[in-house]
This record gives structure tokens, sequence and C-alpha cells, in this order.
């Protein structure tokens, strides 16, 4: 039996205000617990929430970008629960009329193709405290400083149909808000998670399957994980003759498995209604037109223009376009290294993408600059150095050695492109190698290769490569 998977994501980003959604205090990340909650955060009585206008701002700017339905108005609701974290028995969020509705995002797969996912919705909410259960005596610690956090949680229609598309979305988003510089993005520090609704059908069948939900997955590796492994026990269920039921599962990566926190049966009844402390979000033209002049290039935007102005394809456009930091990386190591962009494009997907990847730094940490890579790619154009010097160059770069023309220096890496001091070093080879000499002439090509190595030991790669290939062909000739 052929089974179709069909996946929605609810994503969780904290927007990167100074201060909370509905009060003055702090949201930076790292204080001692329980410093950055003032009266509002705490739920004390007599206080009023106050709405932060930057939250509304980021809301708008992400529903300009993804082509959706700013709404002129929407209305803040209370999701009433109890837990020790939420101070007031309620978390403000939006129910009914959210801020943004009915977008749409394009990913990219990894064939090359690219798919449409619907957006259903983006709303404006709160963020709660945290729990901790570690160092307190078989009691719970309580941080109010999360809580009041303004988030915004972006709502995907059940458009994805494997994990791999799932995480190809959630990446693009993750992109997005970068871009649009309303959430730093930090995994780590929860700023960007995700809840992952899995379900299957059997192919063919119209109604969708019952879901479970997945909670609170922080990183791309584990959602695709957690998919794969949820997936497979659906199937399993269902072909042994059980039903999935509607439940929300946690996902240990320990174990590679899902467990069930709690299903339909236990779930909570909300109580939402519509906050009587907020006033009813009115939004204004030209307010929307403000945020609008400031959207920066877009992702995608951004994307072809690099297919179109540096011929690069579609799919290395598309690496390099990944984060905003490394596009202008690149885009300045191509202005420092003129000529072909392509080379570049090479140099920085691939060798420093490849050396950062490696020691876990970003690229606003990379210890070589975009003007000591964009120097060492002019000299691989100007052929002081060859393409295979060059990785010498840049792994010293990377230690500390400076700039490329101080390496090139300082190692003697300059390439040989003078005839007159090749030529010797290959009639040498000749002469000490009459055997092979003799097999080539008589039609043993394969051992063009032979002669070519001969010539990069003795120069120690440096001399020229075409010149070599050239220059050798004329002496075995004859
Ligand atoms: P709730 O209000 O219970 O959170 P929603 O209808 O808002 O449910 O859906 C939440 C998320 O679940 C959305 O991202 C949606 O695309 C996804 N979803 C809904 N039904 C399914 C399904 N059968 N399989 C997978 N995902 C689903
Ligand atoms: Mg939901």
């Amino acid at each position: 039996m052929a089974w179709e998977v069909v996946i929605g994501l609810e994503i969780h980003a904290q927007l990167a205000t100074k201060s909370k959604i509905f009060s003055g205090a702090s949201t930076a990340y790292g204080a001692e617990p329980n410093t950055q909650a003032c009266a509002v955060d705490l739920g004390l009585p007599g206080v009023l929430p106050v709405l932060n206008k930057e939250a509304v701002r980021m809301a708008a700017k992400f529903g300009l970008a993804i082509g959706a339905n700013v709404s002129r108005r929407s209305v803040f609701a209370r999701k009433n629960y109890f837990y020790p974290d939420l101070p007031k028995g309620y978390q403000i969020s939006q129910m009914e009329l959210p801020i943004v509705e009915t977008g749409q995002l394009e990913i990219e797969l990894e064939d090359g193709s690219s798919k449409i996912v619907g957006i259903t919705r983006a709303h404006l909410e709160e963020d709660a405290g945290k729990s901790m259960h570690g160092d307190f005596h078989g009691m719970t610690g309580v941080d109010l400083n999360r809580a009041g956090t303004p988030l915004l949680e972006i709502v995907s229609e059940p458009d994805m149909r494997s994990a791999k598309e799932a995480v190809a979305y959630m990446k693009k988003i993750h992109s997005l808000v970068q871009y649009l510089e309303i959430c730093d993005g930090n995994m780590q520090e929860g700023s960007f998670r995700c809840d992952a609704n899995v379900s299957v059908r059997p192919a063919g069948q119209k109604e969708y399957g019952t879901r479970a939900e997945l909670k609170n997955i922080n990183s791309f590796r584990f959602v695709e994980k957690a998919i794969d492994i949820e997936v497979e026990r659906q199937i399993d269920l269902i072909e042994a003759g059980g039903k999935v039921v509607q439940e929300t599962r946690l996902y240990d990566s320990d174990k590679n498995e899902t467990r069930s926190m709690r299903s339909k049966e236990e779930a909570n009844d909300y109580r939402y209604f519509p906050d009587p402390d907020l006033l009813p979000v009115v939004i204004e033209e030209s307010f929307l037109d403000e945020v609008k002049s400031t959207l920066p290039e877009l992702p995608d935007e951004k994307r072809q223009r690099f297919v179109q102005a540096f011929s690069l394809s579609s799919y290395d456009a598309g690496v390099l376009t990944a984060s905003r930091e490394l596009a202008d990386y690149f885009e300045r190591v191509t202005q420092v290294a003129g000529g072909e962009a392509k080379l570049a494009a090479n140099w920085v997907a691939g060798d420093l993408m490849g050396a950062l990847n490696k020691v876990g730094q970003e690229i606003t940490e990379s210890p070589v600059s975009t003007e000591m890579l964009g120097g060492m790619i002019k000299r691989i154009q100007d052929n002081t150095i060859s393409g295979k010097i060059a990785k010498e160059v840049f792994e010293a770069m990377w230690q500390g050695e400076g700039d490329a023309d101080t390496v090139i220096d300082a190692r003697g890496l300059k390439q040989i492109t003078d005839s007159s001091a090749i030529e010797p070093v290959i009639d040498d080879i000749i002469a000490n190698n009459p055997g092979q000499v003799e097999q080539y002439r008589g039609g043993k090509d394969k051992l063009f290769g032979f002669f070519v190595g001969q010539v990069m030991k003795a120069t120690q790669g440096k001399a020229n490569p075409q010149q070599v290939n050239e220059l050798l062909k004329q002496k075995l000739s004859g």
C-alpha cells in the first residue's frame, strides 16, 4: 500500500523588539532569572497591557513579504489555561481576527523543482515563562524573563508532502524573518521553533488522515527526524489494524522516538474570548506604506538577480542567498575580485562554507575576510597562482598568515609562467624517462598525465598548468 504524508507547520518566531509585547521590560536573552519581568509580565492585579507598536510593524512587514492580507483590524484574545509559568492564567494571543491572513511562500527542493506552500495565517502573541526542573531539590523553578516576549506564530496550510519539504519550508521562513530583521533566528536560544502536524493517508485518498502534533522542535535536523519517525509510527499502526488518534506528541532526540503528551480528549478548552484590556488593532494605509518602504530585497528577488547578474545557476544562487550575510559577503568578494563571478561563487559556497561548517562558525565569524578572499581570487585570475596553489593560500589565510599577496610572497608560491623556466624542466624529464616517452609516442596517450605530474612535482606545483600542457605536447610529439 502506498501512503501519502501530509504536513502542516506552526512556526513560532520571536520578534526582535527591544521590549516586550505588552510591557516595557527588556527582551534581552540570558539575564539572571526574574530580573526582566515587570508588574505586567507578572500579571499583578490592576496593571494594564499596552501594545508595542514595533511588534505590529514587524508582523505587518512579514505579511507584506509573503504577499498576504495584512488585516486592517485584528483583535487580541485571551487563551485561558493554568500553568505555573503563565502568571495571568491566560496567554494573550489572536484567534478569530489575526493580523496576517492567506499568504504563500515558494520553496526549492533538492531535485531543483519548486513548490508553493500556503500560509494560512500569522498572529501575534506573548510567550510564557520558563519552568526549570533541575537544581531545585525536588521543586520547580520559574523564570518569568521570557513571559510577555512577542511571538509571531506562522501557520501553514497542510501543503507539505515529506519531511524534506517541511525542512525546506522551515529554512525558507527562517531565512526570510532574518532578511526582514524581525527575528534573530537563534534556534539554540529558542527564538525560532516549530510544531509539526503530521498525518498519512492512502495515496489517492482525498480526505486527510488524523494528525498528531509534534511539539516544540528547535532544529532543522530534528524536524526531519521527528517527522520521519512519526510517519513510520503512523503507517505501522494503521497497517497493524490500529488507528491514529489526534494528540500532541513529544520528540525525544536521544531515543529518536515520539511519545504521547496529551490526547484530544484531555486537550484544554481554552475558552478564548476577546481581551477586554486591549483595543482592536487598526492599521492605516499610511502605516502600511511606511512599512512597505522598509522592505529589503527579499531572498527570491536576490536569487533571481544573482542568476541574471552573475550568470549563476539557480541552485548556486539559492545557496548564496540563503542568508543576507552570506549574500552580502559573496557580493563584496565579487567586487574585490572582479572577473568571473562563478569563480567567486565556487570559493564562497565551496571552500569557505566547507571550512566554516567544519568548525561550526557563521559567515560573520569567518577568519578570511571578503577583501582577503577577493584578493586571492584576483591572483588566480591574473595567473599569479593556479587554482590548486590557491587551496594552499586559502588554508594559510585561514590560519592567520595574512592576505593572499603576503602568503604568496612569504611561501614563494608565485606561478612559473616563464616558458624559458619550464622548458628545461621538461627536457630533463623527457631525458630521464626514455621508456615512457617511447610508449607515449607509440600511442599510449594516457601517459600524458604522468609527464604533467612529473613537471608539477619538479616545480612544486607552481608551473602554470596550461603552459605545461602546451609545452609537453610540443616536445613529446617530436
Ligand atoms: P488547531 O487549531 O487545532 O491548531 P489548525 O486547523 O489550526 O488546528 O491546524 C494547525 C496546523 O495543522 C496547520 O499548520 C495545519 O496545516 C495543520 N494540519 C491540519 N490538519 C492536518 C492534517 N490532517 N495533517 C497534517 N497537518 C494538518
Ligand atoms: Mg494550533
